[in-house]
C-alpha cells in the first residue's frame, strides 16, 4: 500500500547487533541506547541522499522500521504488537566522522535526506529469519538477520514508550547489522528485508 512517511519522531536504537557493535569497537548495551533523528531527514523511495559539505565520511546503516499505529504510554511488552501499523524499510544514514566528534548523535545522524523510508508499509511483521541486506552499485556491504537483534521488536516498544509517548506515524530504526560502509556521489544504495521490500536510493553531493 502507498504510504506517506510523516513521523513526529523518528527514535533511533543504537548497537542492537552485536557484529555491529564490534565492528566500530564497542560493546553491546545492557539498556538499548537511544537517539532521535529529526522527521526532517526523511526522504522516500527513490529519492536523493546529499552528501553534506560538513562530513568527510557517510556512511549507510540498513534497518527494519517499525512504524507506530496508535498513540501510547508504557505499553507492555506483551501489548507491543497491539500499537504497531506495519513495518518498512530505512536507511539510518550517518555522518560517521561528525558522530564520532560529537558527544551527542544529533548533527552525525540529522542532516536533511539522512533517513530514507519505504517503499511501502506492510502489515504483516517480518519472520525473525528475515535478511536485511544491503548492497551498493550492485556490490553487496551488509547482511544479517532480523533474529540478530539483541532487543526485539517488542521490546523496544514498550521500552521507548516508558520514555516518550508514541504517536501515530512514529518510527523507530531498530538498528544495524555489520558492514556498514562510505558513500559517495553517483552511488545507488539498496536496503533489502525478506516481505518488507527494497529501498533504493541514488547518492549526490550537496549541490
Ligand atoms: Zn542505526
Amino acid at each position: 500500500m502507498r504510504y506517506t512517511f510523516a513521523p513526529s519522531k523518528i527514535v533511533c536504537v543504537g548497537r542492537n547487533y552485536r557484529a555491529h557493535a564490534k565492528e566500530l569497537g564497542n560493546e553491546v548495551p545492557a539498556e538499548p541506547l537511544l537517539f532521535l533523528k529529526p522527521p526532517s531527514a526523511v526522504i522516500g523511495h527513490g529519492e536523493s541522499i546529499v552528501l553534506p559539505r560538513e562530513s568527510a565520511r557517510v556512511e549507510h546503516e540498513g534497518e527494519l522500521a517499525v512504524v507506530i499505529g496508535r498513540r501510547a504510554r508504557r505499553v507492555r511488552v506483551e501489548d507491543a504488537p497491539s500499537i504497531i501499523a506495519g513495518y518498512a524499510v530505512a536507511n539510518d544514514v550517518t555522518a560517521r566522522d561528525l558522530q564520532r566528534k560529537d558527544v551527542q548523535f544529533t548533527r552525525g545522524k540529522g542532516f536533511d535526506t539522512f533517513c530514507p523510508l519505504g517503499p511501502e508499509l506492510v502489515v504483516e511483521r517480518p519472520s525473525p529469519d528475515a535478511a536485511i541486506t544491503v548492497k551498493v552499485n550492485g556490490a553487496s556491504r551488509q547482511h544479517g538477520h532480523l533474529r540478530d537483534m539483541v532487543f526485539s521488536i517488542d521490546v523496544l516498544v514498550a521500552f521507548i514508550s516508558d520514555v516518550m509517548t508514541l504517536e501515530p506515524g512514529d518510527v523507530i530504526l531498530t538498528g544495524t547489522p555489520e558492514g556498514v560502509g562510505p558513500l559517495s556521489p553517483g552511488d545507488t544504495v539498496e536496503v533489502s528485508i525478506d516481505s518488507v521490500g527494497t529501498l533504493v536510493n541514488t547518492v549526490r553531493a550537496e549541490g
